[in-house]
């Protein structure tokens, strides 16, 4: 359609040099194009043109002291993408790969993720090209501070609420808080993913993994078949990986490898997590570890590979475009029957297209890893009511969550022609709540 690309091109021409932007945006307005011929108030008040651009764009420098007295600098960033339906919301990221199409890319994928959640969520992302990894805790907490000393003055409870993401956990959203109470004497629910002793919730640090893997049930419910007795293989060891690989286990399935940035693990009799979060979680020590007390299993060094062990299940959790063709017709040749995305965009759009070609069941990122922020909004509904709700309520909320985004997904698709593809689907649905809400509110 001439008006979706003549606004890709304009994209391009706005941003260049961020292939990752250029890769999601592509990705949701080529599904947008039969909404858009039904849907002509999107065009006439410009809805598409205005959700690629960010609101607000902050950029800023973080500089901190290491421990030898060296002083460093860093780049922050926090771009506020869609304000519609709720206050910005989204997580920070710190590695060294942050960069402006990064962020954009997470922050434009997060608008829709957070509407299918069907939670007042706006859309948001931001970080740093800061590495935590070899960092004492107390660089850590400088580099955080002074992060904090000037994200502050962005963000609110009603105005924008960061959480985590690669390289954000606990520790850091603690550090981060922590400075952002000085700075404001206030006690407010600014980020999400906190610590349970101080208005976290209860889920919030499984809600990515365990919402991941509810989305899959469903989706699977589409071939008559359960996670019981699957071989599952799940890329990454953060976070959303290790959860993941717990419900998958308590769902019966076996779990065969996971991995991290050096390499990846097999273990044939399904991997010890307890293992893997002690390493990963406690020690933050390398995966290849994991050897000294399971000798049984194999390492294998580089990410790549992994791909190429047969599963029945592939759960990406790693990074984006982690899964590209070729990984993805290996997969399809080994069996696999089904795809879902815990990190975001971890396949290529090549990739993609390959699942869909061979009647590969594909959760799409926005829909399949909607969890995390979704038990985000949560901690926020409870910080509001200064109230927690127990480990089941909040389970069961997410539970209905992730099934409720795989309806929608899935009926958005039918409703538009695209029966099965839930990656359009997810778009659509997404879009429309925005989209209307855009226009109901002016331009
Ligand atoms: N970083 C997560 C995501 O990609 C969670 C964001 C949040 O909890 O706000 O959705």
């Amino acid at each position: 359609m001439a008006y979706v690309n003549e606004i890709l091109a304009k994209v391009m021409e706005r941003n260049p040099n961020e292939p990752e932007f250029h890769q999601a945006v592509k990705e949701v307005l080529e599904s947008l194009e039969p909404v858009l011929k039904r849907h002509p108030e999107y065009v006439k008040y410009a809805v598409v043109e205005r959700i690629v651009e960010p609101e607000r764009q902050i950029i800023f420098r973080v500089p901190w002291v290491d421990d030898n007295g060296k002083v460093e600098v860093n780049r922050g960033f926090r771009f506020e993408f869609n304000s519609a339906i709720g206050p910005y919301k989204g997580g920070l990221r710190f590695h060294p790969s942050v960069n402006a199409s990064i962020i954009k890319f997470l922050g434009f994928e997060q608008i829709f993720k957070n509407s299918l959640t069907g939670l007042p969520i706006g859309g948001g992302k931001g970080g740093s090209d800061f590495d935590p990894k070899g960092k004492s805790d107390a660089e850590v907490m400088r580099f955080c501070q002074s992060f904090m000393a000037e994200l502050c003055r962005h963000i609110g409870p009603n105005t924008d609420v960061p959480a985590g993401d690669i390289g954000v956990g606990g520790r850091e959203i603690g550090f981060m808080y922590g400075y952002y109470k000085r700075i404001k004497n206030a006690y407010e629910g600014v980020l999400t993913g906190k610590g349970l002793n101080w208005g976290g919730s209860l889920v919030r640090t499984e809600a990515t993994g365990y919402g991941l893997v509810y989305f899959t049930e469903e989706m699977l419910k589409e071939k008559n078949v359960t996670f019981q007795g699957k071989n599952v293989v799940v890329s990454g060891s953060g976070n959303v990986a290790i959860y993941a690989a717990q419900k998958v286990a308590q769902l019966g399935g076996r779990v065969l490898a996971m991995s991290d940035s050096n390499g990846y693990i097999i273990d044939e009799s399904g991997i010890d997590l307890e293992t893997v979060k002690q390493l990963k979680e406690v020690e933050r020590k390398r995966l290849k570890d994991y050897l000294t007390t399971h000798p049984s299993a194999s390492f294998f060094e580089g990410c790549d590979g992994i791909w190429t062990i047969p599963c029945d299940i592939a759960l990406p959790c790693a990074t984006q475009n982690e899964i590209d063709e070729l990984a993805a017709q290996t997969l399809v040749a080994n069996g696999c029957i089904a795809v879902a995305e815990g990190a975001n965009m971890p396949c290529t759009p090549a990739a993609v297209q390959v699942f869909q070609n061979q009647g590969v069941l594909f959760g799409p990122a926005k829909a399949a890893n909607a969890g995390g922020v979704a038990v985000s909004a949560l901690e926020m509904s409870q910080n509001s009511m200064r109230y927690t709700w127990s480990f089941e309520e909040v389970d069961a909320k997410l539970k209905e969550i992730m099934i409720e985004i795989y309806r929608k997904s899935s009926a958005a698709a039918q409703e538009y022609g695209l029966a099965g593809n839930l990656a359009a689907g997810a778009n659509i649905a997404g879009f429309i709540k925005v989209a209307d809400s855009m226009v109901a509110q002016g331009v």
